[in-house]
């Protein structure tokens, strides 16, 4: 059985101050049996800060992005040796707003990857289409394409404890949320994907996340759905009351 996961992408919200505040009150509340894996994902300047505040608990903290090389003269970037010398231990990759504004592709996303690996950081790799694409029939063409170049060079091994978050971008931030069914479907489409690249097993074990305007009236419907094993928050999960909603309806 996959186990569910529900991470938070914070995006550039809060201030320190709230970030704290965010996980003191989680950490108050936390079930005592975790069976929901747990990430929030803060802007990096609170990393550190909130790996302290949530070791020992159940939940984990990962970054939004990462550059792919060790160091070098790279202004303003964080390395994968850096988030794993932090004790980060899962990273967001290749989300719509990173491939949007910070020109990440296909092929940076899968360097990327590749880091998250070598450095033990569990890749969060986000794919989706835009409205375009989707009113044009092309949305399986171009999630199956971005999981393939994605995952190119990752053995079976690492691509069994990667995540794939399936985001529509339609549907991020805009209160519009797939239909349970439609990102089933695509989430299918996904796993077969793996299957395709890999093997079955490979395929059944990889978690698949839904993103996209998830809160606490939607979430349950849509990890209904055979194919979805968690969800990939930003808005709702800004708030300790509605992110801790999330992982218990979970
Ligand atoms: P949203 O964002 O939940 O605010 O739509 C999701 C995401 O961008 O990961």
């Amino acid at each position: 059985m996959r186990k569910r996961i529900i991470a938070g992408n914070w995006k550039m919200y809060k201030k320190m101050g709230e970030a704290k505040a965010f996980i003191a009150e989680v950490k108050g509340r936390l079930p005592i049996t975790a069976k929901v894996e747990m990430v929030i994902c803060p802007p990096s300047p609170y990393l550190s800060e909130l790996v302290n505040e949530s070791e020992g608990t159940s939940l984990k903290i990962g970054a939004q992005t990462m550059h792919d090389v060790e160091e070098g003269a790279f202004t303003g970037e964080v390395s994968p040796s850096m988030l794993a010398d932090m004790n980060v231990e899962y990273v967001i990759l290749g989300h719509s707003e990173r491939r949007q504004y910070f020109n990440e592709t296909d092929e940076s996303v899968n360097k990327k990857v590749h880091a998250a690996f070598a450095h033990q950081l569990t890749p969060i790799v986000c794919v989706g289409e835009s409205l375009e694409e989707r009113e044009e029939g092309k949305t399986v063409e171009r999630v199956s394409s971005q999981v393939e170049k994605a995952f190119n060079g990752i053995s079976a091994d690492q691509a069994k404890a990667a995540i794939i978050a399936y985001e529509p971008i339609w549907a991020i931030g805009t209160g519009k949320t797939a239909t349970s069914e439609d990102a089933n479907e695509v989430c299918k489409e996904i796993r077969q994907e793996i299957s395709k690249l890999y093997d079955e097993s490979t395929a059944a074990a990889v978690r698949i996340q839904y993103g996209g305007s998830v809160k606490p009236e939607n979430i349950a419907e849509l990890l209904s759905m055979e194919h979805i094993d968690g969800a990939l928050v930003g808005g709702a999960s800004l708030v300790a009351d509605s992110f801790l909603k999330l992982v218990e309806l979970a």
